[in-house]
C-alpha cells in the first residue's frame, strides 16, 4: 500500500527531516500536503521537489504569490490559505497518514482534526498532548486514529513497550517505570550566575540536535523534559510518579522502560530525528532512514545523573502542573510559550522563563479541562495572563 502523507509544518526542523525520509522511498510514499506558516520560499521549493497535491500556506497574499510561482513552473500542486485549511487538509479522504510538526499550541486544531479523522497520527507536536491530553487521548479511541509518536524519547519507549501496546491503551502489566532521558542543554554545567545573561543564540546552539528555536530553548530550560514528561504520561497511559528524568548528555539512549522483573530495555541511535520519523512512518516495517549506524566504540562511554531540579526550575513547575491536573498543564504550556517568545526577541532574561511560567500557574485556577473549547479558553486566558505579567520583568533598553 502507498501511504499518502500530509505534512502539518513541512517547512520546518521535522517536516524537513520527514520528506527526507519520504524522498528516499517514493515507492512507499505519495505526498498529499505540506503547509507552512510564513515560509513561502521553502514552501515553494518544497512544491517543485516534491509535487504535492496541496500547499498551504496562512497568508493569502503568500499563498498568492506561490501560486503564481508555481504556475509559472509547470507545478500543478493547490495553494491554499488560511487555518481552516489545516484542519480540512488533515482530515481529507485523501490522506491516511498526518504528521504533526507544527510547533506549539497552534498545531492542536489540525492534530485533532487528524486523530477525529481516524488517521495515522505521527505525533512531534508535544505541545498539543499537553494541552488537551484527556480530550486528545479519548478522540484517539472513539475514532480508532493511530497515535505514533515522533518525539524521539517516546518513539523510543513506544519500541521497549510490548508490541502489541498502542498508545490510547492502558500501559500492559509488568512495567514499573519509564526512564525518559534528557541531555541537560547547552547550559546543564553552566556557572548558575551566568544563566541569567545567555543569549537566544546561545540558549539554541543546543549540543547534540538541531531543531527549532522554541524547542531548543525549551531544551535549555528543560521545559522542553518537562513537556515530553506530561506528553509521555498520556501516551504511556502511566502517573507522573511513574516517569523519572535521567539527565544523559551524550543522547545515544533515548528513553528506557523498567519492567517488574528487573529487566530494562533501552533504544539506542545516533541524535537524529530521521530515526523516529522513519519508525513511524513505515510502522511496523523497519525503514532506511540515511542515518549512520551507532558507533559504539567512538562514544566510548554513556553517563547518567539525575536532574538539578534547582538550576532548572521549569521541570519541577511541570511535575506540579501534571500532578494539579484540568487546566493546568494548558497553562504551563501556554505561559511558557509567551516567555519564550520574549526571550527570543530580547524582552525578558532566560530566568524569567520559569519565573513567568510559576506566576502564571499560580495565579490561574484550576479548572476541568473535557473538551476542545475548555483547553483553548485555558491556553487563551493564560496568554493573556502571562502578557499582563510580562512588563513587570522587562529588561531595560
Ligand atoms: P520549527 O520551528 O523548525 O518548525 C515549525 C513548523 O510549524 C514550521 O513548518 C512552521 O511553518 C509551522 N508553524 C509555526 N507556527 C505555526 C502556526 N501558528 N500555524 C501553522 N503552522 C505553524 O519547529 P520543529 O523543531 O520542527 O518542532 C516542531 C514540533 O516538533 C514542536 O512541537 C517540537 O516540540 C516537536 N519536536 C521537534 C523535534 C526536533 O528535532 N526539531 C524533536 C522532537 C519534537
Ligand atoms: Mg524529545
Amino acid at each position: 500500500m502507498q501511504r499518502r502523507i500530509t505534512i502539518l509544518g513541512a517547512t520546518g526542523s521535522i517536516g524537513v527531516s520527514t520528506l527526507d525520509v519520504i524522498a528516499r522511498h517514493p515507492e512507499r510514499f505519495r505526498l498529499h500536503a505540506i503547509t507552512a506558516h510564513r515560509n513561502r520560499d521553502l514552501l515553494l521549493a518544497q512544491c517543485l521537489a516534491q509535487r504535492p497535491a496541496f500547499a498551504v500556506i496562512e497568508d493569502s497574499s503568500a499563498a498568492e504569490a506561490v501560486r503564481e510561482a508555481l504556475r509559472a513552473a509547470g507545478c500543478d500542486t493547490v495553494v491554499l490559505s488560511g487555518r481552516r485549511a489545516l484542519s480540512d487538509l488533515a482530515a481529507s479522504e485523501e490522506c491516511d497518514t498526518v504528521v504533526a510538526g507544527i510547533v506549539g499550541a497552534a498545531g492542536l486544531e489540525p492534530t485533532l482534526a487528524a486523530v477525529r479523522a481516524g488517521k495515522r497520527v505521527l505525533l512531534a507536536n508535544k505541545e498539543a498532548l499537553v494541552m488537551a491530553g484527556p480530550v486528545f487521548m479519548q478522540a484517539v479511541r472513539d475514532h480508532g486514529a493511530e497515535l505514533l509518536p515522533l518525539d524521539s524519547e517516546h518513539n523510543a519507549i513506544f519500541q521497549c513497550l510490548p508490541s502489541t501496546f498502542r498508545p490510547g491503551e492502558l500501559i500492559p502489566p509488568g512495567v514499573r517505570r519509564i526512564l525518559l532521558t534528557a541531555s541537560g542543554g547547552p547550559f546543564r554545567t553552566l556557572d548558575p550566575e551566568a544563566m541569567a545573561s545567555v543569549t537566544p543564540d546561545q540558549a539554541c546552539a543546543h549540543p547534540n540536535w538541531d531543531m527549532g528555536r522554541k524547542i531548543s530553548v525549551d531544551s535549555a530550560t528543560m521545559m522542553n523534559k518537562g513537556l515530553e514528561l506530561i506528553e509521555a504520561c498520556w501516551l504511556f497511559d502511566v502517573p507522573g510518579t511513574r516517569v523519572d528524568v535521567v539527565v544523559h548528555p551524550q543522547s545515544v539512549v533515548h528513553s528506557l522502560v523498567d519492567f517488574d522483573d528487573g529487566s530494562v530495555l533501552a533504544q539506542l541511535g545516533n541524535p537524529d530525528m530521521r530515526t523516529p520519523i522513519a519508525h513511524a512512518l513505515g510502522f511496523p516495517e523497519r525503514l532506511d532512514a540515511g542515518v549512520a549506524p551507532l558507533d559504539l566504540m567512538a562514544i566510548a562511554r554513556l553517563d547518567f545523573e539525575a536532574p538539578d531540579m534547582q538550576r532548572f526550575p521549569c521541570l519541577r513547575l511541570a511535575y506540579q502542573a501534571l500532578a494539579s491536573g484540568g487546566t493546568a498543564c494548558a497553562t504551563l504550556n501556554a505561559a511558557n510559550e509567551v516567555a519564550v517568545a520574549a526571550f527570543l526577541n530580547g524582552r525578558i532574561r532566560f530566568n524569567d522563563i520559569a519565573v513567568l511560567v510559576e506566576r502564571c500557574l499560580d495565579q490561574s485556577p484550576v479548572q476541568a479541562l473535557n473538551s476542545l473549547e475548555d483547553a483553548l479558553a485555558a491556553d487563551a486566558g493564560a496568554r493573556q495572563l502571562a502578557d499582563a505579567l510580562l512588563p513587570q520583568l522587562e529588561v531595560e533598553t
